[in-house]
């Protein structure tokens, strides 16, 4: 069996993996960097069989409709994989508009894998001529799933993992295979014990608001903002819901079998208030207690007309919820205290903090997950650390850190 990274080998981005057996191609994965302009993976081959796409995070599925291309070729995913791909990827036109960079596929692309997403069950398996690729949940966000190809060897491929299950996922499922090629993005580094973070972070939210702040938390639309909403629930606050997520919360309000609690997110997500018109955000502007909105990483979205309008206020809270990436206005704020907005730089006084809200497993996880597989062979991609990972399980089991572009045997 032969592998090649077309992208997100050693750097959390742009993944893509080719897998070449028995005269067949498969290609797992095909995502983009969104950068400013973003990156994207090598070209894909022309005689892809069948191309599956993990989850709806954009480093994972922000360039499939370009698979759309591909002649023959089965396109596969869970449902909601399916649903925010198509919802991602309408917006990143948009967004492609607005920067004034050239869109690396056409509104037609979309349309067209619109028509050929073929969506698999949560632990369905997918066949294709002699093909056989069995799914299972991979915790992370909600329709996240780990493929098993059943080849010469029996392939697993993780795409992003979590093995704790939290208030809006089950916990990921593992299956036994001889080849894992598991994501390691948090190799090296643990989380802090997480119902602790939310506490600190209710009470935070709490304090804004009691000394007459608002707590301004931006929050990535695909996963991040539904935990955030869950995690605020038991505050009984006057929470506001601002951008893409309230898209993303129809989808998933349509898949409750994907959900940790279907009944329960439907509660959290009747309690808050959304804005939905320019009339509604000058509302929530000025007088909600606590703001949930896109960009996670304050390069653009709703997030900006919040802050805009709070930035001299010491007594709101400006409190971070994902990773942010170096260059990204978040990491600079984070860094340097400081804002760019339309090439204006502000400094915020309102209190700045971050929680650790991650979906990714920590290293012990990952250490552990490698054991649970029985895999001989562990091929390690999805990281910029990968190294400490490796240390740790090879005495245990033969371990692969490839590069981009390079074909390597397995
Ligand atoms: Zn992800």
């Amino acid at each position: 069996m032969e592998l090649q990274f077309l992208g997100g080998a050693s750097e959390v981005g742009s993944l893509g993996l080719v897998v070449r057996d028995q005269g067949r191609t498969l290609l797992f994965d095909y995502g983009l960097t969104p950068s400013d302009p973003p990156t994207y993976p090598r070209p894909f081959p022309s005689n892809v069989d069948a191309a599956l796409i993990s989850h709806s995070h954009l480093d994972h599925t922000g360039m499939s409709p370009l698979l759309s291309r591909l002649g023959k070729a089965r396109i596969a995913g869970t449902a909601v994989t399916s649903e925010i791909t198509d919802l991602l990827a309408r917006d990143n036109l948009k967004i492609a508009r607005l920067e004034r960079y050239l869109p690396p596929y056409t509104h037609e692309d979309i349309l067209a894998l619109e028509g050929r997403f073929l969506p698999i069950e949560r632990r369905g398996t997918f066949r294709h001529h002699g093909i056989e690729v069995n799914f299972t949940p991979a915790g992370h966000i909600p329709g996240a799933s780990m493929f098993l190809y059943r080849g010469a060897e029996d392939l697993l491929f993780t795409g992003d993992i979590l093995r704790n299950s939290t208030h809006l996922v089950p916990p990921a499922e593992m299956l036994g295979c001889d080849v894992m090629v598991m994501e390691s993005t948090y190799a090296g580094k643990e989380h802090p014990d997480r119902a602790q973070t939310e506490k600190q972070f209710r009470a935070k939210v709490t304090e804004t608001v009691e000394r007459g702040g608002q707590a301004i938390i931006p929050a990535f639309a695909v996963g991040r903002a539904q935990e955030v909403l869950l995690a605020l629930e038991a505050t009984g606050l006057d929470v506001w819901l601002d951008g893409m997520a309230r898209k993303v919360n129809s989808i998933y309000l349509r898949h409750p079998e994907y959900l940790a609690n279907g009944k329960r997110f439907r509660r959290a997500v009747e309690a808050v208030s959304t804005v939905d018109s320019p009339e509604r955000r000058r509302h929530a502007v000025k007088n909600a207690q606590v703001v949930v909105t896109t960009g996670g990483m304050l390069d653009g979205g709703p997030v900006l007309s919040y802050i805009g309008d709070r930035y001299k206020d010491p007594k709101s809270s400006i409190l971070l919820t994902g990773f942010q990436v170096d260059g990204s206005n978040g990491r600079q704020l984070m860094d340097q205290g400081t804002l760019t907005i339309d090439g204006v730089t502000i400094r915020p006084e309102c209190e700045v903090l971050k929680f650790d809200f991650s979906a990714h497993a920590g290293h012990s996880d990952l250490v552990q997950m490698v054991r649970d597989s029985h895999a001989k062979k562990v091929v390690l991609m999805h990281g910029d650390h990968r190294e400490a990972l490796a240390d740790a399980i090879r005495g245990e089991v033969e371990v692969l850190l490839p590069e981009n572009g390079h074909r390597f045997e397995v």
